[in-house]
This record gives C-alpha cells, structure tokens and sequence, in this order.
C-alpha cells in the first residue's frame, strides 16, 4: 500500500501524480458507499489521534474531516485558532511545537498565510494534510471535485473545465488548475482583469479569457469561485451589481456552455454575486451538494492512504 502512497504529508496537489490521484479517488468511491449506509463506522484509524488546526473560518472542510477521523475510528480534536491576536509565524511554530508534544498521528491545518502548511510540516513528526493555505493550495478540495466530475461525466481526460472570478485570491482556482491538468482536462480561467494574476500563463491553464460568454463557450464543466474578500485590500470590482452582470453565473452566460454542463461551486457562496440561485439549486445541473458529500470520502480515503505508512514507519 505504501509503494502505492508514497506520501506522508498531503501539502498539495502538485506532488501527486496522476497515479496518486487515481488510487485517492478509487478508494473515495467506496466511502461514498459506506457513507450512504446507517452503518458508516470503520475501525482503521482507531488508536489514531487527528487534531483539526484551523487559523481561518471553515464550516464544510472542518467539519468533514472530523466526520471521516470519527467514522474511520480516530480520536478527533478540534482547535480554533485567531489568528489575528497575535504573530502569526510566532503562533504557528509554537502551536506546532506544543501539539507536537501530545503525538498526535495527523495535523489538519488550514492558515491564511501561503506556504505555512509546508512550515509546519517540517517541525512535526506526524502526517500534515493541508486544508488550505492563504491563496496557495487546497488540495482535498480540488480531489472532491476531481472526484465529482469523474462521477458525473464518466472521466476527466479530454474535458473543457472552465474556473470563473476571483483567480487572483483562489487555493481552489491554483490546486484545481494544477490537478486537473494532471489528470488530461483542459482548463480555461476567467476573471475581470483585477482579479487575474499579472502573468496568468504561470498557473498553467490552457486558456485565459475576460469575458464571460466567451471563455464558457462549449465548456463541459463551469467551477465558480467565491470572492476571496478577506484576502482583498482595496477596491477590486466597482460594486457587487457590476461583478453578477459581467460575471455572474446566470442563465443566459450559462447557454454558451455544453448542454449539460456541470456547475459547481467550493462554498461558501454569494448567492446573486457569484452565481444565480437558481442555478445554484438546479438539480439537474448543479453539483455542489455533491462535492460537499464526496468532500468527507476523498478525507477518509487520505487519511486512510496516509494511516497505511504511519503503520507501516
Ligand atoms: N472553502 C474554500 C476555501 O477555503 C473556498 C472559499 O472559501 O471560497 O478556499
């Protein structure tokens, strides 16, 4: 199992390769299972200790991967950390130093600074998993959504995902560029250009565009982000009103795309700024409640390929 994992921290998507990916969703699809039944406990991680460490706001990740540590066995400890009353890099290494010294088995740790995650990781002894690290990485969501379009529309290769709005500030828009290009899609990005990076070509999409009906047309997969206003200084769309008529998700934008595109979203999300809440719970077309569900499966399934070779050390 380890030859097949070879990973004891999960900091993002960019060391994994396709192999990886492929063994993490493969083993997510039967948590999906498992999840779906009154019976959702395993033993697998019992013994093990997993401390959710979060420095930002979270509802849906938070909460996911406390529900797979506590169906997979393991004792689940939750710390909430402000991060704004005092140094940040002083905080975080003594917070590691001091949670270090209980043995816990993982970290989860989620940090509004980028490249945090990969500090800490460095001065513990057990598996960190990243949970978002300022504008840098996400990497268990761009996997649940990885995993809700492979679920979807039967594969990834070959298909025409388009990632619309705040680019600049999106962990999301970077880990889900760099993952499902691994995985042979073709990705455009699409935002107003105060919310592109200067020089877009460095996230490695395939395709840049400012207008919205253009960059959707004949997408297979529309992925809307949230504007990223904590980490905004300064004035970057002239007002919520002006940011949904030009970018927007709404249904005349939407027809430029595929017929049956899907529409997904990470949440939390602006309902009438980002998106059109229409689509938003359009049943047919919207795969948001989805990513939320295969969201704790695609957890389970980490923490399970990580508890392999802590048992194995
Ligand atoms: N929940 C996702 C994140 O933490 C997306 C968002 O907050 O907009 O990055």
């Amino acid at each position: 199992m380890s030859n097949e994992f070879p990973h004891s921290h999960l900091l993002g998507v960019e060391e994994l390769s396709s192999k990886d990916i492929t063994a993490i969703l493969d083993l997510s699809e039967s948590y999906i299972s498992l999840n779906r039944k009154k019976d959702k406990k395993k033993t697998i991680l019992k013994g093990l200790t997993l401390i959710n460490l979060f420095f930002e706001n979270s509802t849906r990740t938070r909460t996911s991967f406390e529900l797979a540590g506590k169906r997979l066995g393991a004792d689940v400890i939750n710390m909430q950390v402000s991060s704004s009353s005092v140094q940040k890099g002083e905080t975080l290494l003594d917070t590691a130093a001091t949670l270090n010294a209980m043995h816990p088995d993982f970290i989860t740790v989620r940090h509004p600074d980028s490249g945090a995650v990969n500090l800490l990781a460095k001065k513990v002894n057990c598996s960190i998993i990243n949970a978002g690290d300022g504008s840098h990485e996400h990497p268990t969501q761009a996997l649940l959504d990885a995993l809700t379009i492979r679920r979807r529309l039967g594969k990834i290769r070959g298909l025409t995902i388009a990632i619309c709005g705040d680019i600049m500030h999106s962990r999301v828009a970077r880990s889900n560029i760099t993952l499902l290009k691994t995985m042979g899609a073709k990705i455009r990005i699409i935002a107003p250009p105060t919310l592109m990076p200067a020089c877009p070509e460095i996230l490695g999409a395939d395709e840049c565009f400012y207008n919205m009906s253009e960059g959707l047309k004949n997408v297979d997969v529309v992925m809307m982000l949230r504007l990223q206003q904590e980490r905004m200084s300064g004035t970057y769309i002239p007002s919520e009103k002006e940011y949904f008529h030009f970018y927007g998700l709404d249904k005349s934008k939407l027809s430029n795309a595929k017929k049956n595109a899907l529409i997904m979203h990470p949440g939390p999300m602006n309902r009438g700024i980002e998106i059109d809440s229409e689509l938003a719970d359009d049943i047919n077309r919207s795969v948001i409640l989805e990513q939320v569900e295969y969201g704790v499966a695609v957890r389970q399934a980490i923490l399970e390929l990580l508890a392999e070779r802590i048992k194995n050390d």
